[in-house]
């Protein structure tokens, strides 16, 4: 009995070590990544009752309140707040930015972008990219922003999230971006055509793979996001695999603080 008490000890032990250090990394590499631009990468915003009754248990559906929250405090804390155009200029070392620049990115189309983040956005006179999945926006689901919504201005853009790439394979669960061919893959971004612009692309789910990164860099595609929890973008970072802060509901507003700035 006492040996297995031993055992059991020795387990949580390791368990806290392990946790601790992955923790303490992850402390570092943010602390020494700090210059450049906090991409953030949000999904949807619904309203505060829509979130408890509906979407409490979904970390990528925040509510307007928390959502209002960051967005005030970027502005009254004077944050530069990026467009695309001017990410990639940064990038390319045609544009000098603030010690506190971020850049505002919403995945997947939802219609709630247009009318309840759309709105928060002119209010604080920021600016935010919606990356859409195409083929949404032609199937009048009332859930996804159509392709009438897609109207760029001084305050909204949309550009690619893929045609149709979000999906998770078979065990053992890959991404269909990494089960595709360049020649398919190559076909998915031709399919946005006429629909919304691949200029800046965000991969599903923020995975990519070899053949992706070929394809790209044979394509018009200017920049491409991945997510990374750790660090800012910078211009040492690969152009089609650019770090971006994943926003979830449960994140208190210390750690939003603390990812930009
Ligand atoms: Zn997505």
């Amino acid at each position: 009995m006492k040996n297995i008490l031993k055992i059991i000890l020795c387990v949580l032990v390791c368990y806290v070590t392990i946790g601790l250090g992955w923790i303490t990394k992850d402390v570092i590499i943010h602390e020494n990544v700090k210059d450049g631009i906090a991409v953030l990468g949000y999904h949807g915003v619904v309203s505060d009752k829509e979130k408890k009754e509906n979407y409490a248990s979904n970390p990528y559906f925040m509510s307007v309140s928390q959502f209002e929250k960051q967005m005030k405090y970027l502005a009254e804390d004077n944050y530069q707040c990026l467009s695309m155009k001017e990410v990639e200029n940064y990038y390319h070392g045609k544009k000098e930015i603030s010690k506190k620049a971020v850049c505002l990115t919403f995945d997947d189309g939802y219609k709630n972008f247009n009318t309840v983040i759309k709105p928060i956005i002119k209010k604080y006179k920021l600016q935010a990219t919606n990356f859409v999945i195409g083929y949404k926006t032609k199937t009048n689901n009332p859930l996804y922003l159509q392709k009438e919504d897609l109207k760029n201005d001084q305050y909204v853009e949309y550009y690619s999230h893929s045609y149709n790439m979000h999906h998770i394979g078979h065990l053992p669960y890959k991404k269909k971006i990494e089960t595709m061919k360049i020649d398919e893959i190559k076909k998915d971004f031709e399919k946005n055509k006429g629909l919304v612009s691949t200029d800046y692309f965000a991969f599903p789910y923020g995975v990519s793979c070899q053949n992706a990164q070929d394809y790209l860099k044979s394509s018009s595609v200017k920049l491409a996001f991945s997510y990374n929890q750790n660090r800012h973008m910078t211009r040492h970072d690969k152009q089609y695999l650019l770090p971006r802060y994943l926003m979830f509901s449960n994140m208190p507003f210390f750690l939003f603080k603390w990812w930009v700035e």
